[in-house]
């Protein structure tokens, strides 16, 4: 894991190049890294245009929530990602993000099937959208929280998606890997029904996800 001064420079980067891939709008989206030290999480500030954030702006928060280094104004999911931390003691890294076709499917209410080669391993046996909760409050932050104890990615409804990871790479992988396989879905949705992967694959990468979990 990684020193303050290292995760605020890492996040900075991933929220910036999240903007240039775009997955987040100027204000949108937010990223967090469980830091070396106990209890402490950076993450990126709220009203801060993504273009343009420094490790500067990255905050230092306690596990509830309160700014121990920084000056700016914490993400308003600050609870989110707190409490996803706080279920899965093994995530190191949080992204949320709105890319066009996960963002699509989410509005669909589509739960991602185990179809697609890969995925299972890395995301999860599938990737439902969670009921609707407004964007900043408790009740989004406990459904995405409680989704993520059984897979590292989710749908949130009419809205956008969340994945966690073991370190901030790996999320970003993941992050990727949601939009491929949305984009897939989305593809073959549009011409026909998606198949899934048989049983017996199905059945092996579940324990491999298991083993895995991130
Ligand atoms: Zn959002």
């Amino acid at each position: 894991m990684d020193s303050f001064k290292q995760a605020r420079e890492k996040v900075a980067r991933t929220i910036r190049i999240l903007y240039r891939i775009g997955y987040v709008l100027d204000y949108e989206g937010n990223v967090s890294t469980r830091t070396r030290t106990a209890n402490r999480y950076s993450i990126t500030p709220s009203q801060v245009p993504r273009y343009k954030i420094k490790a500067s702006d990255i905050l230092i928060v306690n596990e509830v929530g309160e700014v121990v280094q920084g000056k700016r104004n914490p993400s308003v999911e600050t609870r989110m990602h707190l409490l996803i931390y706080s279920k899965r003691p093994d995530a190191g890294a949080v992204i949320h993000f709105h890319s066009l076709h996960a963002t699509a499917l989410a509005s669909l209410h589509e739960t991602i099937p185990p179809f697609l080669e890969g995925m299972i391993p890395y995301l999860g046996e599938n990737v439902p959208t969670i009921e609707y909760a407004m964007a900043g409050t408790e009740e989004l932050a406990s459904n995405v929280a409680n989704s993520l104890t059984q897979r590292n990615a989710v749908l949130l409804a009419n809205h956008g998606a969340v994945v966690c990871g073991k370190d901030l790479q790996d999320a970003f992988h993941k992050a990727l890997l949601l939009e491929k396989a949305s984009t897939i879905y989305l593809l073959a949705k549009a011409v026909g029904s998606p198949r899934n992967l048989p049983e017996w694959v199905i059945e092996a990468e579940r324990e491999l996800f298991r083993t895995m979990m991130l």
